[in-house]
């Protein structure tokens, strides 16, 4: 059974003139780790703030277990948040900063230390109750952050870019734990990120945003898999976006030639885009390619070289192989049928061809 914790129904954000978010609706149920990803100045914080209370919705609903939000205060929604600058108290050391939310509530002093205790052990720094806060690396003072929030038990965790400062590794290893505390506490992360590969690694569901708007939502897989227009392919992932046409149910026309693929439902003849990921080409020789291309630059990736080609209708492909190839030669280009992604065409882009040629004429 899921439970429906948190709802925007068609909620905007305006400063003065300029409108931050339009017309957001989104569903978030209990128990799960959400993502809003993005680039920056899409919107994530706007949403958050709304979600916490530190900012009120220019229009729209915001639900919470039911009942409309608008007008309650921060400090009566069971939700707290993790910032992006840990926004730790620089004067109180660990002990103290968890303790922080429950002090003010006056809850009693025998229940606070059991709470920041386990809390303590829960990220992983029993034993640094008495630290100040500039004794901690940024990866404790993240945990000191995390504790500090779940040690008010809320219903809904909001975590706000929480791990950009940290480097690589250790953002690694906080993403898995992340996710594993989230399992185990079983309440619900929302979680803001501009990083894909974060997104995906981490999310039950993402909301992919752009300028104000929640362009898609749904699965990891479904998102990558099936993007729906030309930003989110391109935002997720790194992908060869090639202009088609849907001759027919099951046969796509791009790069000059037909191709049998695995979507239906689209008007004879319509233009499309087509989506084909890197790791889903394959390079042979010509005589078994479906496309001939050749072959730019290719630089050395660890477990993979990337490649740049081109095939003869002048489109560029990114190849992700596990050999090298010669520099200028020709090869053949394989994938499979159910590897090319459609997309419908997407208008806005096709005004701004528009616009585009207005302006050079
Ligand atoms: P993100 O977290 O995705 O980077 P934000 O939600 O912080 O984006 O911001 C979305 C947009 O709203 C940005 O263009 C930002 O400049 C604008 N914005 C945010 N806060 C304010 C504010 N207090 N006054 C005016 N504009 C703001
Ligand atoms: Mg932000």
């Amino acid at each position: 059974m899921t439970q429906t914790i948190i709802e925007f129904k068609n909620v905007t954000k305006s400063y003065q003139e300029t409108q931050v978010l339009t017309g957001v609706d989104l569903t978030i149920e209990a128990g799960k780790f959400y993502t809003l990803l993005g680039p920056s100045g899409s919107g994530k914080t706007t949403i958050l703030r709304l979600i916490a209370g530190f900012s009120n919705a220019t229009s729209g609903d915001i639900i919470f277990d039911g009942k409309r939000i608008n007008d309650v205060p921060a400090n009566k929604r069971r939700v707290n948040t993790v910032f992006q600058n840990y926004a730790l108290f620089p004067n109180m050391n660990v002990f103290e900063n968890v303790a922080f939310g429950m002090t003010l509530k006056g809850v009693n002093k025998v229940q606070i230390k059991e709470k920041v205790t386990s809390m303590l052990e829960m990220v992983q720094l029993a034993g640094y109750a008495d630290r100040s806060i500039d004794e901690l690396s940024g990866g404790q003072q993240q945990r000191v952050a995390i504790a500090r929030a779940l040690a008010n038990d809320p219903e809904v965790l909001l975590l706000d870019e929480p791990l950009s400062a940290l480097d690589y590794k250790l953002r690694k290893d906080m993403q898995y734990e992340l996710r594993e505390l989230q399992q185990r506490l079983g309440i619900t992360f929302i979680f803001v990120t501009h990083d894909q590969e974060e997104a995906l690694a981490m999310s039950d569901w993402i909301f992919v945003m752009n300028e104000g708007k929640i362009l898609q939502n749904g699965s990891p897989v479904d998102i990558y898999d099936e993007p729906i227009n030309h930003f989110v392919a391109n935002f997720i992932g790194e992908s060869n976006i090639i202009d088609g046409v849907m001759r027919e149910d099951y046969k796509v026309m791009f790069a000059g030639k037909e191709f049998e693929n695995v979507d239906a439902g689209m008007r004879p003849n319509e233009r499309v885009e087509v989506v084909l990921r890197p790791e889903d080409l394959d390079l042979t020789t010509p005589e078994n390619g479906k496309l001939i291309v050749t072959i730019d630059a290719q630089s050395f990736r660890g477990d993979y070289y990337e490649i740049s080609a081109h095939d003869d209708d002048n489109n560029e492909w990114r190849i992700q192989a596990t050999n090298p190839s010669v520099l200028n030669s020709r090869q053949g280009l394989t994938f499979d049928p159910e590897d090319i992604h459609i997309m419908r065409f997407d208008e806005s882009e096709d005004d701004y061809d528009a616009r585009l040629d207005n302006y050079e004429e």
